[in-house]
């Protein structure tokens, strides 16, 4: 039988997708519409023991998979090459809530459940889930496992990795290792769970997961505050963070441009404050109540303004506000993506190194570069910037793109080096940054990574030419 009637076999009606028949235009192109691929098929398993028979299949065959949650990752790691010979395997029919543990503080939960769902589910019982991303209703549980995802509440909470107890994973050769553990302590040799997160697909696919839950907060509250450079606004988060402690849960940071582009597209959206260079959204999540968080605030931002680290704020005085303030935040994605094509930098740096990096590596810029608009926020309580140069007014964006795009990677990434940071701080590697990774990853490090990519996927079908 040939593979594909094989896997029809396994995975029966609507198990798997071909075109004509099907469109799978959905499943081959990636969210910023840089990689178009194309599948020999789509797999879409409806529980563990099928994708186990999808792997061992394709291991027979000799047929390489992709494996893909809600297609929502910013570096093409997702999506299937150009070939037509690839497998896509599809988590998203796998999305049951297996279970809560209220006294353990645990969920366990399918790959395919949207981030927004596995919310929602530790909701229901008056729990938290913290993990949050603007791309919560469409990205999967097992891709943020996947990219080790970060987002806006990493500062309190960690990111994906933090907040994963156990794992249940299919291995290249189509076997179930169960390790849905809900043990906060567990030191019985290798920790395989932190192999497979952020390992994006190349080193089996994660099936189920059990997640840490939390407390839910009392209050929740937010802030935008205008500060005059990047050394305030650090001085800022030193400030919140020793007022507040473990009770500040966000702290954004947006250069003026990228506000203004959502001013742009989105002129719909109530700026609280008048453009200024930086802007910092801060929120605390209270477990006294909102009396509480809102004394806190006003201590904290009546202090930056008589220490000159701000010029100007605005508290939310309702849940809606704060909304607001957090949808201009999570509105620059999109209102990027609405101007145009831009040069995309994850980074990562030590907090204290950054503003120096900012300056340094702006003016190296606009000089090689003149007229391009950076457009520069990010997780500044994490050290996490999305530092992305957008072409000049007027200048067609692909074409600039097409043009400046590696030199514009050389500078910044060798200031990333120069600074001790990271070049993927959230987003990982896929196809995007796999020739980066080749140039700044250690020698001895990279041998390590193909030595288990060799020892977990001997004939190398699980998302071939991703990361390595
Ligand atoms: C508007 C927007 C905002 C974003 N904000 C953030 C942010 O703040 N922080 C952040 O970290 N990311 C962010 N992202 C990126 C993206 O949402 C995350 O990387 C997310 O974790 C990807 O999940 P997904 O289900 O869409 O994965 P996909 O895009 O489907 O896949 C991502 C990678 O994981 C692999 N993979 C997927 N599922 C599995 C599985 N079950 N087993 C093994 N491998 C798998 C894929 O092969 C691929 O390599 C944002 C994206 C958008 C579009």
């Amino acid at each position: 039988m040939s593979a594909l009637a094989e896997l029809q076999a396994l995975l029966g009606e609507g198990g798997l997708l071909q075109s004509p028949a099907h469109d799978l235009s959905a499943y081959e192109n990636d969210w910023r519409g840089r990689y178009q691929g194309r599948a020999l098929a789509v797999a879409r398993p409806a529980n563990t023991e099928q994708v186990a028979a999808v792997l061992r299949c394709c291991a027979k065959h000799g047929l390489s998979l992709v494996p893909q949650g809600g297609n929502t990752g910013l570096v093409g790691g997702g999506v299937p090459d150009g070939s037509g010979q690839q497998i896509l395997l599809s988590l998203q029919r796998m999305q049951a809530v297996r279970g809560v543990d209220a006294h353990n503080l645990t969920l366990t939960v399918e790959a395919g459940c949207t981030l927004q769902a596995v919310q929602d589910a530790a909701e229901a019982h008056g729990l938290l889930f913290p993990l949050s991303l603007a791309s919560q209703g469409t990205c999967t549980i097992g891709g943020n496992l996947a990219t080790n995802a970060g987002g806006t509440q990493v500062l309190r909470y960690g990111n994906a990795r933090e907040l994963c107890l156990g794992l249940e994973v299919v291995t290249a050769q189509g076997e179930i290792w169960q390790g849905l553990s809900g043990l906060r302590k567990d030191n019985t040799g290798y920790d395989l769970r932190d192999l497979f997160i952020g390992s994006e697909g190349t080193l089996g696919i994660i099936t189920a997961a059990t997640l840490k839950l939390f407390a839910r907060p009392r209050a929740q509250m937010t802030a935008l505050a205008a500060c005059p450079d990047l050394d305030s606004a650090l001085g800022l988060l030193s400030l919140a963070r020793g007022q507040a402690a473990a009770a500040l849960t966000g702290f954004e940071l947006m250069n003026a441009f990228s506000l203004s582009l959502v001013r742009r597209h989105f002129p719909q959206l109530q700026q609280a404050l008048p453009p200024c260079p930086w802007t910092v959204l801060l929120e605390l999540s209270d477990s006294e109540g909102e009396a509480h968080a809102q004394a806190q605030f006003e201590a904290i931002l009546s202090e930056a303004l008589t220490q000159g680290l701000i010029t100007d704020a605005a508290v939310a005085q309702s849940l809606a506000q704060s909304q607001t303030m957090w949808h201009l935040r999570e509105s620059i994605p999109l209102a990027q993506s609405k101007e145009g094509l831009n040069v995309k930098h994850d980074i990562a740096l030590p907090l204290s190194r950054i503003p120096a990096f900012v300056r340094e590596t702006d003016a190296a810029l606009t000089q090689a570069f003149a007229g391009i608009r950076m457009v520069n926020f990010g997780h500044l309580g994490d050290g996490n910037l999305h530092y992305n140069v957008q072409a000049p007014e007027g200048v067609p964006p692909a074409e600039f793109l097409s043009r400046h795009e590696a030199a514009i990677n050389q500078i910044v990434y060798e200031a990333v080096q120069r600074y001790e940071g990271s070049i993927s701080a959230e987003h990982g590697i896929g196809q995007l940054k796999r020739e980066e990774l080749a140039a700044r990853k250690s020698p001895v490090a990279l041998g390590l990574m193909r030595a288990i990519k060799t020892a977990l996927d001997p004939q190398g079908i699980l998302n071939p030419g991703r990361m390595l």
